[in-house]
């Protein structure tokens, strides 16, 4: 049986049925793959987008010919199909066809009462979804008996004017249409649109034979997965429920274990040959269909039907376990493993959490909605998430349920709790793309916004005090436990060596401190990309001599602090090189505007006229010159390596001194990459080059040891990516300040765009946010011309980009594409960078044009 027509697809799921997730959704394909299997489905009927979408626009289709294959008195379920199931779908509908002739039968097969529950079931959900009735008349009654049946078609016929449709036809016609209707609902449509549906994404409908579930000897339903959704590690789990339906095993009390357990009865027990049965399907489906596998199954009058098999739905750390394992098994190739974990899926795993041996006062619970932990003051709307950050604290957003309006409010906030919603709700959806510890569904929380306290049993908090989000648990607990950073498990690691052995471009870390060079080595960064030297000088000792510097009158004095400067530097350099253990360091000489170094209050200058021992007038009067209208755009980068050049001078002696000193330590050579921030003109670099060259020249006179360094440029200014041609003569590479570039390219401030951005990406000005998203168009084709002129003038120039959008994916392919060398970027983001080339990678050898946006759905080597 096929039926098409170009609105009408209806088609019979056999081995050989032309059955494409792209036409009938991915349910369907998904059925035809378990029938080629020889699993026993029931017969099973597809409904394409197409279809459905005639349907909801009031084009029925030949229902007749949908229940032809079900024969003369057809008993059928309806379940939704999309592409991608993570869409969602309205819920199924199962007994259609129950009537009262058919109750009868069923009476002598299965029992009065068994088929009475069956009937009143299919009315409940009829009248409540399909008639949209008030629920309350058709609860379901305790005893299923003809009196409650009489009741419940009374009820029905009260409410309607008419009485229970007994054609199966018609009835399958309505629930048809309510299924297609209800999918362009707009509550649908948000949900799924936060899931990356496409606007204009189908839905396809599958009728398929009821396995009753009921009756004797042994029936009932059941769900069974073989791997744990939160860990990923094998487990056979699920429940199954004796005499009943769909997925009830698995809410319902009642309902037994799947595998033998202490606790109480198992499948394994009541049925082990049913039970044997399941874990081969497992097996066959886990092999066979290359993934982890929910398989809904029932058992009527003993006989195993399997009615569905759903991707398992996992946490992130239970999908790169997962991913890996079906790589290490060869169930699928590394590369698919690779392709299968979105990069942002590692955030999950790199998030804090509550530290397990912490005292957790928890307040409430709700469902863990986005992972991580996040402790801060409690706060009722965005505006005081807003002002919260505004003064630098941290804040907890409690809602009844969030908005789009609350939105601003999340990006402020360090996590988010809501009494309301699910794993798909608005905040649960948004939590989770902004990496924001999430908790949502807490039920038992009372939000009171006028006295703005919350309340769960007794314990009451008002604004104000510190509550912490556990987004693993989906736990609020009561003040600020300890907690610890995320423990990276070997499948974390697994995937990213095979990650590492796939991808084409390097990653390194942007990294100032030892402790963010500890980390980048624990991201296994390939290198430091940027070290930027001036987050040194804050430190409160230096930080006086810093300012000795600044205001040194004479040349012997700033010589003066610059020697007391030098030892800090060298011995912050060594330290560097030694946990780097030889791998590439690229150290950004000074860049800032020196009067960021001076106080901004009277009290701070004050104290500093003390410590240099001058009037405080002359300090104040000083300070007031060094001030500047652009700073940004001012007295910074290399500028100051030409005007005040002993800076430079004195850093550049420290990287030479503590290179060296590794070297003379490991035996092996060591070579710095120094980088100038801020050039526009060759000459900046001729210039800088010259006097870093004679402190190269000095520092090997004093050591009799070869000194050898490699000079770069940090292009982030227009001019420097045009000349990029004259500037790549006098250097080994060039290096993107992307985030300048930005500033510089739009003429837009990166410390205030923030005030209008919002408003610029609502209104459609801006597609995102520049300093986000890299803007490929004007900026891009600024680093496109300096590439192609740095290349042109000297091929063995590298290129590299240090920006904060190093580490996304489009950047990277940017990257990719353009011959880059590295990407460098903040080292927790070194991860999803080295994924994300290895999955551009992937993709372009198999000539995609990029790798597939939902990993785990396109089984691309099938
Ligand atoms: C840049 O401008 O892109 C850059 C990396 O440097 P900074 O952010 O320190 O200005
Ligand atoms: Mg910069």
């Amino acid at each position: 049986m096929q039926k098409h027509t170009t609105f009408n697809a209806i088609t019979l799921i056999t081995p050989t049925a032309s059955m494409t997730a792209e036409v009938f959704g991915g349910r369907a394909k998904c059925l035809q793959r378990l029938i080629r299997l020889d699993m026993p489905v029931p017969t099973t009927v597809a409904l394409s987008f197409d279809t459905v979408r005639g349907i909801a626009q009031g084009r029925m289709p030949d229902i007749d010919a949908v229940l032809e294959p079900f024969g003369p008195t057809p008993l059928v379920s309806v379940r939704p199909s999309s592409l991608d199931p993570d869409w969602g779908g309205p819920g199924a509908v199962l007994n259609i066809g129950m009537n009262d002739a058919r109750c009868a039968a069923l009476a002598d097969e299965i029992g009065l009462a068994s088929a009475i529950s069956l009937y009143l079931r299919f009315i409940q959900s009829f009248a409540i979804n399909v008639a949209r009735l008030d629920p309350e008349p058709f609860e379901l009654p305790d005893d299923a008996d003809e009196a409650s049946l009489a009741a419940m078609l009374a009820a029905y016929e009260a409410e309607t004017n008419e009485p229970f449709p007994q054609d199966p036809a018609r009835q399958l016609g309505e629930v048809l249409r309510f299924m297609a209707r209800a999918w362009d609902g707009t509550t649908a449509r948000i949900l799924r649109e936060a899931k990356g549906a496409p606007a204009d994404a189908g839905l396809g409908l599958v009728v398929q034979e009821m396995a009753l579930g009921v009756g004797a000897p042994e029936s009932g339903a059941g769900v069974i997965q073989f791997a744990s959704e939160v860990t990923g590690a094998p487990e056979v789990k699920g429940r199954y429920l004796s005499q009943s339906q769909g997925r009830d095993a698995l809410a319902q009390e009642g309902a037994i274990y799947l595998t033998r357990d202490p606790r109480g009865p198992s499948l394994e027990e009541l049925c082990p040959e049913i039970y044997a049965d399941l874990i081969r399907i497992g097996a066959l489906a886990r092999e066979r269909l290359r993934e982890e596998m929910q398989v809904e199954f029932t058992i009527e009058s003993g006989v195993l039907h399997v009615l569905d098999a759903v991707r398992l739905p996992r946490s992130s750390r239970a999908a790169v376990r997962i991913a890996v394992a079906l790589g290490e098994q060869g169930v699928i190739p590394r590369e698919e493993a690779v392709l299968r974990i979105a990069p942002n899926t590692l955030n999950d795993l790199l998030h804090r959490q509550v530290a397990p041996d912490a005292a957790r006062e928890v307040m409430a619970s709700g469902i863990a909605a986005s992972p991580g932990a996040a402790s801060g003051q409690l706060v009722f709307s965005a505006s005081e998430a807003q002002a919260a950050a505004a003064r630098g604290e941290q804040s907890i957003l409690v809602r009844r349920e969030t908005t789009p309006e609350d939105i601003r409010g999340m990006h402020a906030a360090s996590g988010v709790v809501t009494a309301r919603g699910g794993i798909t709700s608005h905040a649960a959806v948004i939590g989770r793309g902004l990496g924001l510890p999430c908790v949502v569904g807490v039920s038992n929380l009372t939000i009171d916004t006028r006295k703005r306290t919350i309340r769960a049993g007794s314990r009451v908090l008002g604004a104000g005090e510190i509550v912490t989000v556990d987004g693993h648990t989906g736990d609020v607990l009561i003040g600020q436990p300890g907690t610890i950073e995320p423990a990276l498990d070997d499948a974390f690691r697994t995937l990213l060596s095979w990650a590492d052995d796939l991808r084409d471009i390097g990653v390194r870390a942007n990294a100032d401190t030892p402790d963010d060079a500890q980390t980048a080595r624990d991201f296994s960064a390939e290198g430091i990309g940027l070290c930027r030297t001036e987050h040194m000088f804050f430190d409160g000792e230096r930080l006086t001599v810093m300012r000795e510097m600044i205001f040194a009158q004479r040349d012997d004095d700033r010589a003066a602090a610059l020697d007391r400067l030098l030892p800090m530097q060298r011995a912050d350099f060594t330290r560097l090189f030694e946990i780097m253990e030889g791998l590439p360091v690229c150290i950004r000489l000074f860049d800032p505007p020196l009067h960021e170094f001076l106080p901004s209050d009277r009290a701070g200058l004050r104290d500093l006229a003390e410590a240099l021992d001058q009037p405080l007038s002359d300090v104040m009067e000083r300070a007031e010159r060094m001030s500047e209208y652009n700073p940004m755009l001012g007295m910074r980068g290399v500028r100051l390596g030409i005007t005040v050049p002993e800076i430079y001078d004195m850093q550049a002696r420290a990287i030479f001194e503590a290179a060296i000193g590794l070297s003379e330590k490991t035996g092996g050579e060591f070579v710095p990459d120094i980088m100038l921030p801020l050039v526009s003109a060759q000459r900046e670099v001729e210039i800088v080059r010259a006097r870093i060259d004679s402190v190269a020249a000095a520092v090997q006179t004093e050591t009799g040891r070869e000194v050898t360094y490699r000079l770069g440029v940090m292009v982030e200014t227009p001019r420097a990516a045009l000349r990029a041609g004259d500037i790549a003569e006098n250097t080994a590479f060039l290096s993107f300040g992307t985030n300048d570039m930005t500033q510089m390219t739009y003429g837009l401030s990166r410390d205030d765009a923030g005030r209008f951005m919002s408003e610029y990406v609502k209104q459609g000005v801006y597609r995102e946010d520049p300093f986000h998203t890299l803007d490929l168009e004007g900026v891009g084709e600024l680093l496109t011309i300096a590439a192609e002129r740095g290349r042109t003038a000297r091929n063995d120039l590298v290129l590299a980009i240090c920006g904060e959008h190093g580490a996304d994916q489009a950047t990277i392919a940017f990257c990719r594409s353009h011959g880059f060398d590295y990407v460098s970027c903040s080292p927790f983001r070194v991860p999803g960078a080295r994924l994300s080339a290895a999955r551009l990678a992937v993709a372009g050898r198999m000539g995609l044009t990029e790798p597939p946006a939902k990993p785990g759905k396109i089984l691309i080597y099938q």
